[in-house]
């Protein structure tokens, strides 16, 4: 799934940066983050980075965009094409990936 900031959000300024897919502006009242964009940060890292520095923990998953692993994984490599990255620099999805793994697997 993508993931989604509730009105918790206290505008700190912090996740904003460390979005490695330039998900997350800031919104009419809030930051919101694009569910295009959202890879939960497969491709890039291990855990969600936004989560990871968020102060009042207000980043859930958005249940509007449910996705698999590998939908997300898919979704990585399409930002990266869209950015004119060169194939060799796209990491593959992982040869053991099971097509069905739910996102927070
Ligand atoms: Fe960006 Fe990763 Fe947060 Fe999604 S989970 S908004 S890709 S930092
Ligand atoms: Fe809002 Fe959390 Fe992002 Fe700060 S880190 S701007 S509180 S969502």
């Amino acid at each position: 799934m993508a993931l989604l900031i509730t009105d918790e959000c206290i505008n700190c300024d912090v996740c904003e940066p460390e979005c490695p897919n330039q998900a997350i502006s800031m919104g009419a009242e809030f930051y919101e983050i694009d569910p295009a964009k959202c890879t939960e940060c497969v491709g890039h890292f291990d855990e969600p980075q936004c989560v990871q520095v968020c102060p009042v923990s207000c980043i859930p998953v958005n249940p509007a965009h449910v996705e698999t692993r590998m939908t997300l994984w898919q979704k990585y490599q399409g930002l990266q094409r869209a950015a004119g990255l060169a194939e060799a620099d796209i990491k593959p999805v992982p040869a053991d990936l099971p097509a069905d793994l739910p996102a927070d697997s």
